[in-house]
């Protein structure tokens, strides 16, 4: 990192205290380099000064009721960080961590995430630091439709199209677009994604992140020669990512043997029961270790997914859970892959020891992409007024998660660093943003 080193100082002094945005940052700014010198085109336009600052940030008051008549407040946020593909688009996260700094680091990586999948999408992020562990479904409603009589008039079909994170799923879509329609007097499909089938979702959305990130990993063992049949899986999270993973992985002939959630993890030698995890976790919203008590399997309190021998591993909780000592672990009991279900889920120091352990290392921008690529089929039908079959929703997720894959794969080779995804995925993306802003 040398053309970009006084950026990046000038950065952390704009953006004090924002640990997270700092580090997405540093991780694109120093693969960066070598663009630059080929392309002096790109620094005298100031591409990456302009791309680090987002093109509006938005930050408002949740006021909302609780069940018993106290009234609390939020901070919600939403993250205009790059419109020059196509409308701000990206998930709205609902977490006690959600500050400014993290928001602005999911939409800093959504930028080049969504330019990667090809379609015409811009890069944003919002949430709030509302905690809805524990909440009844009626005190989930009042506080979407609280967040949505600030976001509307933010967002749009052709503006900004939230959807789902962290905290956020089919559930909170449905209040939200409710709010949206009832206060607009619109009903503007195109606005969010991650809908209910019935009302302008789109088949497989539920499962693209988790599929997607799945057929990104047999992309790479392919490159090798490899295939996922017979291979055994650490998969960390149990949300949305992990479940849809656990399930291609398992349709695919892999052997899932431990997921988690905050309160520890799984190992389950036999393989994850898909079903009951499915009945704890989405259905009855419960914990994992209930279903390690149903299953018969280990449960294990804390931090400690990644002792689990494996040969891939699917990080697919959340931000920095994959710390450098875990990476050394993962690469003493032989894991040779490790894709990112989740957004920057492991520390920069475990990404170095992956790559010098010559571990094959996928970042989230690239390998979690599908979920957003679907949002925007989603947003295609909407706009055709139409809807696809699942087959084939899914046979469109495949082809773009091979195309995201080749893309990385051929830059990286492009750029003198084979088999480096983190190079791959941060010049593509970074070059189809940057042509486009010069256009
Ligand atoms: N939150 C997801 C992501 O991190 C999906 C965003 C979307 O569908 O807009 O990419």
């Amino acid at each position: 990192m040398t053309l970009v080193e006084p950026l990046y100082a000038e950065i952390l002094r704009r953006n004090r205290g924002e640990h997270e945005f700092h580090q997405a940052v540093r991780e694109v700014l120093e693969t960066l380099d070598p663009v630059l010198e080929r392309r002096p085109e790109l620094v005298d336009a100031r591409i990456v000064e302009r791309l680090c600052e987002p093109e509006r940030q938005i930050a408002f008051r949740v006021p909302w009721t609780d069940d018993s008549g106290d009234i609390h407040v939020n901070r919600g946020f939403r993250v205009e960080f790059s419109s020059v593909l196509g409308p701000y688009k990206g998930g709205l996260r609902f977490h006690p961590s959600v500050n400014l700094g993290i928001v602005k680091f999911l939409g800093f990586e959504q930028i080049f995430k969504n330019a990667l999948t090809g379609m015409p999408i811009g890069g944003g992020k919002g949430g709030a630091d509302f905690d809805p562990k524990g909440r009844s479904d009626a005190e989930i409603m009042r506080f979407c439709q609280s967040f949505m009589t600030e976001l509307h008039r933010h967002i749009g079909e052709y503006t900004d199209v939230p959807a789902g994170d962290i905290g956020v799923g089919g559930r909170e879509i449905g209040y939200l677009f409710g709010q949206y329609r009832r206060i607009t007097n619109r009903h503007e499909s195109g606005v969010l994604t991650g809908k209910g089938v019935t009302w302008g979702g789109s088949q497989a959305r539920t499962e693209a992140t988790g599929y997607g990130c799945v057929l990104f990993t047999a992309e790479m063992l392919r490159s090798r020669g490899e295939s996922l049949d017979g291979q055994t899986l650490a998969v960390s999270g149990s949300g949305n990512v992990a479940i849809y993973a656990i399930e291609k992985a398992q349709q695919l002939g892999a052997t899932v043997v431990t997921c988690s959630d905050s309160d520890g993890y799984v190992v389950d030698e036999k393989g994850i029961d898909l079903a009951l995890l499915k009945e704890i976790k989405e259905v009855r919203r419960g914990r994992i270790s209930e279903y390690a008590e149903r299953r018969g399997a280990r449960f294990v309190p804390g931090t400690g997914v990644w002792n689990v021998p494996c040969d891939v591993a699917l990080p697919c909780a959340t931000q920095n859970e994959l710390t450098e000592e875990d990476a050394r672990t993962l690469v003493r009991n032989g894991v040779k892959t490790v894709a990112e279900g989740a957004n920057m889920p492991t520390t920069p120091e475990a990404v170095r020891v992956f790559q010098e352990a010559g571990v094959a290392f996928a970042p989230g921008k690239a390998a979690n992409a599908g979920g957003v690529a679907t949002s925007a089929l989603e947003m295609q039908q909407n706009a055709s007024r139409d809807s696809w079959t699942f087959a084939y929703t899914e046979e469109r997720l495949a082809r773009i998660m091979r195309h995201i894959h080749d893309s990385c794969y051929t830059t990286a080779e492009r750029y003198g660093a084979p088999g480096n995804y983190v190079v791959g995925a941060n010049i593509a993306g970074f070059e189809l943003v940057a042509d486009a802003m010069l256009a």
